[in-house]
This record gives structure tokens, sequence and C-alpha cells, in this order.
């Protein structure tokens, strides 16, 4: 890991700040430059895998509102590292047996569960119990159930309960957010969306053990899908039929490998998705009655890619992280000043009813299922 010192990680803050600016250009609602706070709200990551270490930890040093003041690891020699390289001190370093103590620590506002699927909830829920903001990364848990206790602990506990959805908060997923709501092409009528790579030679990890994951394509890659799918649609859907592909059972052994579905909407959109961790598809399309717009890449960490039937370029400014730290600078400020919780826990718990009804089609023949969801999880930008 390369080492930042003291006087490098202030060079390297006041660059991030700048990148920051550099942000600035994306308009006020998502999430940067929104109104100055003099706190920032300290972070703890739960975790500390390729998420936190490639992505989370180095967005926290360019975030506005939030910064890095803890972890929490069951491996001991991540510790130090960790200390030494973000200037974490000793009192902020927690293990999965002392966690619960973090509830003492001041200097800890918002903990952030970053391990495998199935682990998110007890954590989420100890984290609450703690006193703390949670924020769980996706999918937020591995079944209804799950999702429900989440909640309920950080309702009792009165903290704010966010959902590691980055692209809520980024400024493409927001543009067809507003091509779809303030209609220059026409109402849409159909949206296509696919999520997924190809899963290779490393069959013992944790995403491939049911046990550890609650599933394999869709619960990992399927809620970006399931979410584009939404945000494309511009409502909930109201019934969803699927079915499963396997052609590598040797190496999906209890998992999913590939899943289509399709889905009739509120407004009476329908449209396809597709999630695989057999084929590479990062795109989202939605039909409109006079014209279209297409993300591809979609889900990625940017650069991401848009383009609309009239010739239009969809193009933000790209700088690495950015869409983590807009993601949990977005989320500070909703727990500092009341601001709008751009992927709160019930859009999480929506997502796994869709999940639900997924794998219950599937089990059923591919038989359609009905959903009566309303407006939940859908947040107005
Ligand atoms: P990794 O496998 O890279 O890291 C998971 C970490 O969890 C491990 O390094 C370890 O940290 C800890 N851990 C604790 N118990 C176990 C266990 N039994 N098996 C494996 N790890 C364990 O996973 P990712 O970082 O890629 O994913 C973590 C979460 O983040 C998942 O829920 C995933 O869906 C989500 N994610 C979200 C992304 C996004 O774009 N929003 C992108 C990637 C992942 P330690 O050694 O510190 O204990």
């Amino acid at each position: 890991m390369e080492k930042i010192n003291r006087r490098t990680f202030n060079i390297k803050l006041t660059q991030a700040m700048a990148g920051a600016a550099l942000l600035s250009n994306i308009p006020l609602s998502y999430g940067l430059n929104s109104g100055k706070q003099d706190k920032k709200l300290g972070i703890a990551l739960v975790g500390l895998g390729g998420y936190s270490g490639g992505q989370l930890a180095p967005a926290l040093l360019k975030a506005e509102h939030c910064y890095l003041a803890g972890i929490v690891t069951g491996t001991p020699s991540k510790e130090k590292e960790w200390m030494d390289k973000y200037s974490i001190s000793k009192e902020n370093v927690y293990n999965y047996e002392n966690f619960d103590e973090i509830a003492k620590n001041k200097a800890i506002d918002i903990v952030y569960v970053v391990l495998p699927n199935s682990m998110h909830a007890e954590f989420c829920i100890r984290a609450a119990k703690a006193g703390k903001h949670v924020i769980t990364e996706k999918p937020m848990a591995v079944s209804v159930a799950e999702c429900d206790a989440i909640i309920k602990a950080c309702n009792d506990a009165g903290v704010k309960l966010g959902v590691g959805y980055r692209m809520q908060t980024d400024p493409y997923t927001n543009e067809i957010k507003r091509l779809v709501a303030e209609k220059p092409m026409g109402e849409v009528q159909y949206i296509s969306s696919d999520a997924g790579f190809v899963s290779a030679n490393n069959p013992t990890q944790w995403r491939l053990n049911k046990t550890l994951s609650g599933g394999g394509a869709l619960m990992d890659m399927g809620v970006y899908a399931i979410q584009s799918s939404i945000y494309g649609a511009g409502a909930n859907p109201v019934s969803i039929a699927a079915q499963e592909f396997k052609t590598r059972p040797d190496y999906f052994v209890g998992v999913d490998e590939s899943i289509t579905a399709q889905m009739k909407f509120s407004n009476n959109v329908v449209g396809n998705m597709f999630t695989s961790y057999n084929a590479n598809a990062n795109r989202l399309f939605v039909s409109f009655r006079r014209g279209w717009a297409e993300l591809n890449p979609c889900h990625s960490y940017g650069p991401l890619s848009g383009r609309t039937s009239r010739g239009e370029e969809i193009k933000f400014p790209y700088e690495r992280h950015y869409q983590q730290t807009i993601q949990m600078d977005s989320f500070a400020k909703h727990v500092l000043t009341g601001s709008t919780n751009f992927a709160p826990g019930e859009m999480g718990k929506r997502d796994i009813i869709i999940v639900e009804a997924i794998y219950k089609s599937i089990k059923e023949g591919g038989k359609t299922i009905p959903l009566d969801l309303g407006d939940m999880g859908i947040v107005k930008v």
C-alpha cells in the first residue's frame, strides 16, 4: 500500500478538495457543493476488502462533509497498514468482536458496512444499537426480513439509514431521471437494462458461496439492473417474470449465473432486464415516444457514457472515485441538515422484494409474480 504521511496527506487533501471543486460543475442536487458545513462526520468502514480499500477510503479523502475516522477489521495485519496510510488513531480501530464498544466513541458518527452480503444485517443492527448512523452496501441484505430488521433497528435507535447505491447520486443517472420526468422526447414506453461481468477462476470466493452472498449475479449485479430499470421507467414494477440460464454449473454451484426478467410498470412502461456472472453487460436503454436515451457504460465507476437519439452526448466531468465521494457526502449532508436521502432503507428493501419475486418466478417456471410496491423507494430528485 502507498504510504501517506501527514504532509503528503494534507497535500493530497488539498488536491482532493480542488477535485471536489471541479465536480461542483455538477448540478446542486447531485450532492456536492450544496452548502458548507462546519462539522465533518467521522465514518468507520467495516470490512477492509476490495471496495473499501479501492474506492471508499480514497473517496473519503476528497469528501467535504465526512472523513475516514475509523476501521473495523477481522484481519489484524490490516490495522497498522490502514492506520499509517489514513492517519487513523488506535482508539478508532475495532474488530468484529469488540465492535459494539464503538458506542462510546464520539469520533465515529457513521458506520459503513462493507462486508459480504449476509453479514450486512448483523453489523447494521449492531451499529444502530451503538447509536451510529448506518450505510449498508448493496444488496441491503439477503432477505426482505433482514431489511425489515435493519430498518426497525435504525428507527428504534433514531439513526439515519442509507444504502451504498452510488448511482443514485451520479449525474448520469440524474440526467436520465430528468429526461424521464421532463419528457422532452415524450413518455417512456420501454426500457432495457443489463448488468453483468464474467466471473472466472475463483470458485472459492464469497460471491459464489450462497451462505455469504445470498445468491449469485442477481444479488450482486442484478440490483443495478433493477435500480436502472426503475429510474429509467420512472415508476416501480407491478409484475415480473424471470428465467435463469446456467451454462457453467460446475463453477456456479448453488448460485445463479444469468437471469433475464420482464417487467410491467405502474405507468404501463414495459421492460427487460438481464444480469449475469458470465457475460459483460453494462447498459440502460430508454425508449421514449419520440426518441431514446442510452447509457453504456451505465453502472461502473466511470467514466460513464451516454447519448440520445437527438445526437446529444450525455457527459459530465470525471475524476476517480467521484461517485463514492458524492454518495457519502450526500448521506453525511442528510445526517447534518436533513437534506434528501437519495438511497434510503426503503429503496434497498424494495429491491430485495423484487429480487425475491424474481427467484420465486424462476422457481415457479417463469410465472408472472404481481408486485404491490406503490411508490416505495421512489425518491424525487
Ligand atoms: P471483498 O471480498 O473484497 O472484501 C470483503 C471484506 O469483508 C474482507 O476483506 C474482510 O475484511 C471482510 N470479511 C469478513 N468476513 C468475511 C468472510 N467470511 N469472507 C470474506 N470476507 C469477509 O468484498 P468487496 O469489498 O468487493 O464487497 C463487500 C461489499 O461491498 C459487498 O456487499 C458488495 O456487494 C459491496 N460492493 C459494492 C460495490 C459498489 O459499487 N457499491 C462494489 C463492490 C462491492 P477484513 O479483512 O477487514 O475483515
